[in-house]
């Protein structure tokens, strides 16, 4: 099983649009194993888009992150980063499909709702980002996982 860190944006948060992202998450089939709505501060923002420090929209970016309350999830099941991304859809909102989250609620690229991370690794370093080291090894969540059979 593999575990993957997603992120609803500011504007998703602000346009109520979280029900429906964790619905659709769990419809696919993925299993919650935690949840928080938070507001992240700048060195947060910049340390997860690290990578992206010496874009043009860098700036615009971490100003948008930080613009309000973010909700962070951890979602597992198989293949769960590549599961996440074909939900998420493409990064430009104009080149995600209908059917994917961005292609349902987004027009702009610079928010664009969602955020799902891009590897194995990048999942397990952005959730100890933002659930803090103990989610490497304890659910946030304290529930059973609940478990999906054919019938
Ligand atoms: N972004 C932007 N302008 C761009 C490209 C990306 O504002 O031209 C923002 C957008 O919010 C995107 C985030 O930067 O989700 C991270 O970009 P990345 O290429 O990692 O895409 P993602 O993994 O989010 O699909």
């Amino acid at each position: 099983m593999e575990r993957t860190f997603v992120m609803v944006k500011p504007d998703g948060v602000r346009r109520g649009l979280v029900g429906d992202i964790v619905s659709r998450f769990e419809q696919k089939g993925f299993t919650l194993r935690g949840i928080k709505l938070m507001h992240i501060d700048r060195p947060l923002a910049e340390r997860h888009y690290g990578e992206h420090r010496e874009k043009p929209f860098f700036g615009e970016l971490v100003d948008y992150l930080t613009s309000g309350e973010v909700c962070a999830m951890i979602w597992e099941g198989q293949h769960a980063v590549a599961n996440a991304r074909s939900l998420i859809g493409k990064t430009n909102p104009v080149e995600a499909v209908p059917g994917t989250i961005r292609g349902d609620f987004a027009m702009d690229v610079a928010s664009n709702v969602v955020h799902g991370s891009d590897s194995p690794e990048s999942a397990e370093r952005e959730i100890s980002l933002f659930f803090g080291e103990s989610a490497a090894a304890v659910y946030v969540f304290p529930n059973p996982p609940i478990t999906h059979s054919a019938n």
